[in-house]
């Protein structure tokens, strides 16, 4: 654990959860950096505990809701080292004047790129061919027997920066790509063809990936009702949140057959419960929230963290800025509460 005391003229900074290594310098050199977590494991209650001396919040998956917003009356920016802003209580921080960075795109590669890796994978059985090798269970090679992903259609529900990078990708594989996205700019070049309804690309789909933010429409856009629309021969990918998904209704089509399989990096609660029913199902895949951590999208995340937070701290309009409305004053770091000891 590091918990460093504050030097008494640094801002300090809460980093909830491991980041890139150069940001973390970056942090370091400008800033007080509280870390209290162990082997990358944070601890919550530390965690909460910081909070009321924190000028700045570093965050990855922790929660920044109303009651620890309320915790942390010194609070300057909320810094979020990814892409999905569901963790944060963006409407709330609003409302106190506390302005939300982001860093989009630092890791829409390493997603995107792993959702090929799972695309690849179901398409193959790799997984399964590799457990059942290293089990040592008999096996005939034949029941390992696969698909090519030449021709075949994948349906991309979401075409932001991580989506129309997947599109790029597959279409590179002679796959045929279509896409629904109701709020995609009419000028885009990706190689995809659009559909009007999710309806539109149910039908046709031979794989469908998931690649959008998790919102009150988007919580349970794939239940039952849509998963009935799918083609048995269908294999589903999330990468995105696992609430997209209704995961019983997944856990219930897999069982019975009327989906073919599905790769989840992502997933309702997380870390996933021994014994979840997703565990034993039969054709799919779970990597625990991996997809967009690579070395270069954790160094790259970590420097745009850094570079809001310092950028917010001394008064300059960061990048990756969530609500713009709460900076059109600079930040007055000279009236702040006590920080308490
Ligand atoms: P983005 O904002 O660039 O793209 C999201 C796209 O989804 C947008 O084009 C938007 O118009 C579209 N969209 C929104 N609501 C929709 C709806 N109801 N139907 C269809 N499309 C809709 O975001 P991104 O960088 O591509 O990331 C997408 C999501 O992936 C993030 O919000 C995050 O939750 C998730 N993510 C997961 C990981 C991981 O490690 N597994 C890493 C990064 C991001």
């Amino acid at each position: 654990m590091r918990v460093a005391e504050p030097a008494p003229n640094l801002p300090v900074v809460l980093i909830t959860e491991p980041i890139g290594a150069p940001g973390l310098r970056m942090l370091e050199q400008a800033c007080t950096c509280i870390a209290p977590w162990r082997d990358g494991i944070p601890d919550q209650r530390a965690l909460r505990a910081e909070l009321p001396r924190a000028d700045a919040v570093v965050v990855r998956l922790f929660e920044i809701g109303a009651a620890e917003l309320d915790l942390a009356p010194r609070l300057k920016v909320v810094a979020k080292h990814g892409a999905g802003l569901d963790n944060i209580d963006c409407a709330f921080a609003t409302e106190r004047g506390i302005p939300v960075i982001y860093t989009p795109g630092a890791n829409a590669n390493a997603v995107a790129e792993h959702t090929i890796a799972l695309l690849l994978a179901l398409a193959r059985n790799t997984c399964t061919a590799n457990a059942i090798l290293r089990d040592g269970r008999p096996y005939e090679r034949g029941q390992f027997q696969g698909i090519e992903l030449a021709g075949k259609t994948l349906a991309i529900i979401g075409l932001g920066r991580i989506g129309s990078r997947v599109a790029r990708k597959a279409h590179g594989l002679a796959m045929r790509v279509i896409a629904y996205d109701p709020y995609l700019e009419a000028e885009n070049d990706t190689p995809a063809i659009l559909v009007d309804s999710l309806d539109g690309l149910l039908a046709d789909a031979d794989f469908v990936t998931l690649h959008v933010p998790l919102t009150d429409e988007t919580r349970n856009m794939i239940d039952a009702g849509v998963i009935a629309r799918l083609r048995p021969e269908c294999r589903l990918i999330n990468t995105s949140r696992g609430s997209v998904i209704d995961e019983r209704a997944l856990h219930d089509a897999l069982c019975d057959g009327s989906l073919a399989g599905a790769a989840l990096d992502v997933f309702e609660h997380e870390p996933l419960a021994a014994g979840h029913p997703l565990l034993q199902a039969p054709n799919t895949l779970l990597t625990p929230h991996v997809s967009g951590i690579t070395d270069e999208a954790m160094n790259t995340a970590s420097r745009y963290v850094a570079n809001g937070v310092i950028d917010v701290l001394e008064g300059r309009i960061p990048d990756g800025l969530v609500n713009p409305a709460v900076l059109s004053q600079p930040v007055d770091i000279s009236s702040q509460p006590e920080r308490p000891q």
